[in-house]
């Protein structure tokens, strides 16, 4: 199976991230949080759907709107205590509990039991 996840290093970085942010931008107020995270999404969509009208991606785009993401992630995970890597574990081990249909695009959909 999968080599065993290294959960400290997650932890390492949502500690980072968190204190940085706390630092960098005072006290936080959890919905502000969620807020920016949906911002975040939302800016990783624009640059996953593409230019409109050509659909042409850029992927340094969108590797930088993936680390906003994931940064404004982890920064919600360290103001409220979220456990990420517990999280990913819990996660990925009912994915690999399931059933799943290929989609043939490298893609699926896990099927009902
Ligand atoms: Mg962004």
């Amino acid at each position: 199976m999968a080599k065993q996840f290294n959960q400290d290093s997650l932890k390492a970085w949502t500690a980072r991230l968190g204190e940085w942010a706390v630092i960098t931008f005072g006290p936080a107020k959890a919905e502000a949080l969620r807020r920016r995270i949906v911002q975040e999404l939302d800016e990783l969509q624009e640059e996953l759907l593409g230019e409109p009208g050509t659909g042409v991606v850029l992927a340094h785009r969108i590797e930088k709107e993936m680390g906003d993401v994931l940064v404004t992630m982890l920064v919600y995970a360290h103001h409220t205590g979220i456990d990420m890597g517990a999280v990913l574990e819990k996660v990925q081990s009912l994915n690999e509990s399931r059933k799943w249909k290929r989609h043939g695009d490298g893609t699926g959909q896990h099927v009902k039991e």
